[in-house]
């Protein structure tokens, strides 16, 4: 297979578009929409949708068009509407001109109304909520005819106009199409598409008093707006027939294919907006950019690429059931870029003070270090080394076993770049005991970190010249949750991981750091992969988040 042949591996929605095509269905053309409702900010599901729609239509010459589905005005914001945007564009995808609203349509969905109600395919109810849902029957028993069923076409516009006039209490009366109450398919039995509401919609402000129903709304608008595939997901395929019955009772200009796909689900984490929102609202997380959310905007602030997320989408392809995807799978896809993209310098974490002896006190040296082993066009820097240095605590043990190859008393390791070091004496805490200083001796004929004399040396670790080192705070993160479903518990808040977030408020990185711009990502050697916080370095003092660690070292620890 050709690379561009192995990216269009086969799915079922592109073997349905290329039948389309053969067969000069819609002319030829692919036109897909994302529909997301303002109500939230889009998440990793969101993705997967979103890299469907502007995925087909550009690889099949078309357009994708970007609709907000804003008919619950209680919920929705312009907040979510600007979000949603920006998130779009980062993942890489560009609408044109073609951003639209649902409530852009709602004068010509009211015409539509009146349009079935004059065929006899609509009616105003004026059963309550409760009793609908009585006579709605049960997935077994069909429902019941409402007593207000049959009234006259007449009766049904004059009282479906006075809705729309304010005449009326909200959940006084309703606006149901008249299909069939004995449908097996409960979503065919006269469902309501229309209901009073006097809510504050932010973008028509106060002008409607009665607000149409999604599923009335969603596929009018694709027709509207001449789209041929409407993807969506698996919970609408039994919505599918109330789909094509609006359109085909309609004038509408076309007639687009409703597919559907299984949702994307992640372990251990949740992509419910509705519960993403109880997570921020209750202060679980620090706000929708969290670095832990699953949202497009937590996973910007994390670190994570839009390529990366392009590439997750595409690996875990296209199916009909419902499945569960590891998270290590998407952790992969950015360590796999960041792993070629991103520059190499050090960091130390946990500083452990090593003085070196025989250097000389009042002297640096400036260290050729490349930025990256095996893409020299990244070119390099010099890091500064100096009589007092950090290194990481973990890279000392006082007792090591035979293969800790780092170091120990009387043990010899290499300083990335720079010379072998010695261990010669420990330096502790009188009280405490614990280990505050190393006192070591160096190589001066090691330079560059080879002995002359061909000596071999395992163990390689990372430092920073103390006098030189910039203080920075540093964020790791786990999973958010303890558990791989906890969506599915309803006592979901208590699984979350109380160690999702460790914060080090003093680390160390080296000098040439001082540059970094917000949301520039680099490797710590040996440490992961770290972004600049794009929130938080306003503040002036440097802050990175772990992006991802460098091997997939969480299966190991939590011996999954
Ligand atoms: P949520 O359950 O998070 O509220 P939603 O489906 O209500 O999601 P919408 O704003 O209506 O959110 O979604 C916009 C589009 O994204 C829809 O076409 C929807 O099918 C799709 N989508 C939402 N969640 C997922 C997911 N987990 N996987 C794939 N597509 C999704
Ligand atoms: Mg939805």
């Amino acid at each position: 297979m050709t690379e561009t042949e192995k990216l269009r591996s086969s799915n079922f929605i592109r073997n349905i578009i290329d039948e389309d095509l053969r067969q000069n269905k819609n002319d030829g053309r692919v036109h897909t929409r994302f529909p997301p409702e303002p109500n939230g900010y889009l998440h990793i599901g969101h993705a997967k949708s979103i890299c469907l729609n502007f995925g087909f239509a550009q690889e099949y010459n078309g357009l994708c068009n970007l609709r907000f589905d804003d008919t619950n005005p209680e919920k929705e914001s312009v907040e979510y509407t600007d979000a949603i945007q920006a998130d779009v564009r980062w993942l890489g995808f560009d609408w044109g001109d073609r951003l639209y609203y649902a409530s852009d349509y709602f004068e010509k969905l009211y015409e539509f109304a009146e349009h079935l109600i004059r065929h006899g395919k609509a009616y105003v109810d004026s059963l309550n909520a409760d009793q609908i849902r009585e006579y709605r029957g049960t997935l077994t028993g069909p429902g019941r005819e409402s007593p207000y069923r049959n009234r006259s076409a007449e009766e049904n516009l004059d009282l479906f106009r006075r809705m729309r006039a304010g005449e009326f209490k909200d959940g006084e009366h309703v606006l149901r199409t008249r299909i069939d109450m004995a449908s097996p398919n409960i979503n065919m039995r006269d469902p309501v598409i229309y209901r009073i509401k006097r809510a504050h919609h932010h973008r028509t402000g106060d002008k409607w008093c009665i607000y149409p129903m999604y599923d009335y709304t969603h596929c009018i608008s694709d027709a509207l707006e001449g789209i041929t595939h409407s993807l969506c997901t698996l919970e609408f395929e039994d919505h599918r027939p109330l789909y094509d019955w609006c359109l085909d009772q309609l004038p509408v200009p076309c007639h687009p294919q409703q597919i559907e796909f299984a949702r994307l689900n992640l372990n251990y984490t949740i992509t419910s907006k509705r519960k993403l929102n109880q997570l921020v609202t209750e202060g679980h997380v620090s706000d929708w950019d969290d670095p832990r959310l699953p949202t497009i905007t937590g996973m910007r602030r994390r670190g994570y690429t839009p390529a990366a997320i392009r590439d997750f989408c595409e690996r875990i392809g296209l199916t009909k059931n419902d499945t569960v995807i590891d998270m290590s799978v998407l952790e992969n896809c950015v360590r796999e870029e960041l792993d070629r993209t991103t520059r190499r310098v050090m960091a130390v974490l946990r500083p452990l003070r090593v003085v070196i002896t025989n250097y000389p006190e009042d002297q640096t040296e400036e260290l050729e270090a490349p930025y990256h082993p095996v893409q020299p066009e990244m070119g390099g820097r010099k890091v500064p080394f100096s009589r007092v240095i950090y290194i990481e605590r973990d890279d000392f043990m006082e007792d090591p076993p035979k293969k800790f190859f780092r170091l120990g008393p009387g043990r010899e390791v290499r300083l990335r770049y720079a010379y072998f070091i010695k261990c010669e004496k420990v330096i502790k805490d009188e009280k405490t005991g614990a280990v505050v200083e190393l006192r070591c001796s160096y190589d001066p004929a090691t330079k560059g970190g080879n002995a002359p004399d061909g000596r071999k040396m395992k163990g390689t670790i990372h430092w920073v010249s103390a006098a030189h080192a910039l203080q920075a705070e540093v964020r790791l993160y786990d999973r958010l949750f303890t558990t791989p479903d906890p969506g599915r518990d309803e006592n979901w808040r208590a699984l979350l991981n109380p160690a999702s977030m460790e914060i080090i408020p003093h680390a160390f990185v080296e000098p040439g750091l001082v540059e970094a711009q917000p949301e520039e990502r680099y490797q710590f050697e040996r440490l992961g992969y770290f972004c600049v916080d794009r929130r938080d370095a306003a503040t002036g003092r440097p802050v990175f988040n772990r992006t991802v660690t460098l091997k997939d070292s969480w299966l190991k620890e939590n011996k999954v």
